[in-house]
């Protein structure tokens, strides 16, 4: 399948180079740390990925296989020039990893064994997050922090790249992800992993005071998701 060229639009790409400026800001202000930004553009059209990338962002968030994986087609282009590469941040069914093991560059929802097997087998020697799950959500994946060293382990023993931790705080009053952030990175610690992903556009400053590392941010910068059909 040929790529199809998608363009950035202007006006789109200065709005989002506009709450990027103000973003990285509020992260200097707030830590010393290098804080990567994945810029979630579920659920948008490509031309806003297309334009997140025109407008300075190079780490792009999916949550969906088939939707990463017509983007990252439709994008080959626009992402090779800019260096960019894909994040799946999402729930994941064993039987998608192979759909989109040719454009992702980090997983970040590795939360059963299972999971981390099929990625080993797809994607030999991938860099991967293995997730938390932090709120006991239904749906929002993750394995309990007490399972994490022996997923992080099995992750290890498949020839994965373990880089650190991911999770989703609880919906609502951004300091009830306090104490979840606080374990994350505790854990990252005992682990010996770098990586601490955590913060969305409600939560990030709690989890830039707890020691992220990445933060995955939608709609503050690309505008609220429409509805999901
Ligand atoms: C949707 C999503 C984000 C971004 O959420 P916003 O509130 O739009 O910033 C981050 N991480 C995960 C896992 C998500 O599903």
């Amino acid at each position: 399948m040929s790529a199809q060229t998608i363009t950035a639009d202007p006006l789109l790409v200065e709005q989002i180079a506009e709450r990027r400026a103000a973003l990285l800001s509020r992260i200097a202000e707030r830590t010393d740390r290098p804080v990567r930004v994945v810029c979630v553009t579920k659920g948008h059209p490509p031309v806003v990925a297309a334009s997140a990338m025109a407008a300075g962002f190079t780490d792009l968030g999916e949550n969906y296989a088939q939707e990463l994986r017509s983007k990252a087609d439709e994008l080959s282009d626009a992402v090779t020039a800019s260096g960019a590469s894909w994040h799946f941040i999402g729930r994941l069914q064993t039987n998608k990893v192979r759909l989109i093991a040719p454009v992702v560059s980090l997983w970040q929802s590795v939360d059963r064994a299972s999971l981390a097997e099929a990625v080993a087998q797809r994607a030999p020697s991938a860099s991967v997050l293995v997730q938390l799950d932090l709120a006991g959500i239904d749906g929002r994946g993750g394995c309990r922090p007490d399972d994490a060293p022996a997923l992080v382990g099995r992750c290890n023993e498949l020839g994965l790249h373990v880089e650190g931790l991911m999770g989703v705080g609880p919906p609502g009053d951004p300091e009830d992800a306090r104490a979840g952030f606080r374990l994350l990175s505790a854990l990252a610690d005992d682990l010996g992993l770098a990586e601490r992903s955590m913060g969305m556009s409600g939560d990030l400053d709690v989890a830039l005071d707890e020691g992220a590392t990445m933060i995955r941010v939608g709609s503050s910068l690309v505008g609220p998701r429409p509805a999901r059909t």
